[in-house]
């Protein structure tokens, strides 16, 4: 006999970042009991990572905490965080998703969040919420405003110490938690689960991401947000001011020989932005974009890409052919200068960021019947005139799952997915 809970939703969202939320939001204001599944220990995604966003340079957690907290605090929707899809099915007219809740190590019942365990917990790690340049403790809450705001233990770094448990004012810790399955029914699911970026080290022309200050963009967004690891604009390497930065695209977008051969659609926009915000941060410092094509297609986009360069950010048309240790902890750079009929060419920066490409964060193989393209994506079945539909009735999807895209677009689409399926569930359901 299945012994496991089963809880009844009319929708449930797979992936808690803007697209996830936007969707829950959209759904529950017209009535629709949600459940939005998140793997990660709070919702957010990767825009509540940001730094600032393109093209309005508006503080990214400013837009996106007051959606966590309207999803968290919504009658119509409730949240499953640290939660693993085991496999999505639809089966006649019943969409059935079979999940395992992760052990926090806590009661999540109990916890008030009041972090004395992470203040009193001995145990240092990189902090992966920090791009790994600082360090976290083994009881942590992820960030200041995640939600929920509850701690979870890092049981693989944990010395089972036993002082959070020691400390914690409500008795919480719980170091023998057990992972819990349990099965959500729901007459439509949204796919949302956005995109991963292309590994760092792939390129062996790229160092294999052994060099120092050579960061990925996703890092540099944490360097420039109010609450990053460093509060200032340093280089990792020796906490210097880094005094010139180049940004290299298309670093693992547009390139067949890593499999990833179409334009990951934000990079342009998301260095120009890095360099707009750097040169606030450290006007004295000189800042080269190197560059395939530009490519700004959004609205106001090429007014930003011209204000950039009229704010003295260089613009050089080559491909990297090298990127290597040169003096000084600095990283030197050999390229072809296509303005230069292709001259190679050798310059030195102090800190390089890797414009790195997108790919899809979750692989459905052996979890969902639901059809890829041939990017990998969630295939939308009809792109120009029904973007959200997927290959299976009563299954939609937005944001980046089903394909590099901005947050404007994003939440269009996530806006769209929330009408298609509630148009689904009162006229075919
Ligand atoms: C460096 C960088 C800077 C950027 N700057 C800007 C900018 O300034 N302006 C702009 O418009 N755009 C910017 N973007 C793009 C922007 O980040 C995306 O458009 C946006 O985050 C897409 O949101 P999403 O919800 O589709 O995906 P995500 O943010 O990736 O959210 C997906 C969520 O799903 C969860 N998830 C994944 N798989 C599963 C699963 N199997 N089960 C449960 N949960 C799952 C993930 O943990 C995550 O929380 C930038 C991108 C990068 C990389
Ligand atoms: S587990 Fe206990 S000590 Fe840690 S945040 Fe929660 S209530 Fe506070
Ligand atoms: S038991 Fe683990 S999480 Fe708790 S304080 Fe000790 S090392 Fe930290």
């Amino acid at each position: 006999m299945n012994s496991r809970k089963k809880l009844n939703f009319d929708t449930v969202v797979i992936g808690g970042g803007i697209a996830g939320l936007q969707t829950a939001i959209d759904l529950g204001d017209q009535g629709f009991k949600v459940a939005i599944i998140e793997k990660d220990a709070t919702i957010g995604g990767t825009m509540i990572r940001l730094s600032k966003v393109f093209p309005t340079l508006d503080c990214a957690s400013c837009i996106t905490t007051p959606k966590m907290s309207e999803a968290a605090h919504h009658d119509n929707i409730t949240l499953f965080t640290m939660c693993t899809l085991n496999a999505l099915d639809k089966e006649s007219n019943k969409v059935t998703a079979s999940i395992t809740q992760q052990p926090r190590y806590l009661d999540p019942d109990k916890c008030i969040g009041c972090r004395q365990c992470e203040y009193n917990c001995p145990v240092y790690v990189l902090d992966e919420e920090q791009g790994d340049l600082t360090l976290r403790k083994a009881a942590y809450i992820p960030f200041s405003n995640a939600i929920p705001q509850l701690a979870l233990i890092d049981v693989e770094n944990c010395s089972l110490c036993g002082k959070c448990a020691k400390v914690c004012p409500t008795d919480a810790i719980d170091y023998f938690q057990e992972p819990e399955d349990f099965i959500i029914e729901a007459r439509t699911a949204v796919v949302t689960t956005g995109f991963n970026m292309t590994p760092a080290d792939q390129k062996k022309e790229y160092g294999q991401g052994k060099i120092e200050n050579v960061i990925t963009a996703l890092q540099m967004e944490r360097i420039l947000a109010p609450h990053g690891p460093y509060m200032r604009a340093l280089r990792p390497s020796d906490g210097k001011e880094p005094e010139s930065i180049a940004f290299i695209q298309c670093a693992g977008s547009r390139d067949k020989s890593l499999g990833v051969s179409y334009c990951s659609r934000v990079c342009c926009m998301y260095a120009i932005k890095q360099c707009m915000l750097l040169s606030g941060s450290l006007p004295l410092a000189d800042l080269t974009i190197y560059y395939m094509d530009i490519r700004a297609f959004g609205k106001g986009y090429e007014q930003f890409y011209q204000n950039a360069k009229a704010m003295g950010i260089e613009f050089v048309k080559s491909k990297i052919a090298s990127i290597s240790q040169g003096a000084d902890q600095s990283v030197a750079l050999k390229y072809e200068a296509q303005e230069e009929g292709g001259k190679l060419a050798t310059r030195e920066h102090d800190l390089v960021v890797l414009s790195l490409g997108i790919v899809p964060e979750w692989d459905p193989t052996g979890i969902c019947d639901i059809a890829k393209d041939t990017d990998q994506f969630i295939q939308c079945k009809m792109p120009k005139i029904a973007p959200t539909i997927t290959s299976i009735e009563g299954m939609f999807t937005a944001g980046v799952a089903s394909g590099p895209k901005d947050i404007v677009d994003t939440i269009a689409e996530s806006g769209a997915a929330a009408m298609e399926a509630g148009n689904y569930m009162k006229h075919y359901h």
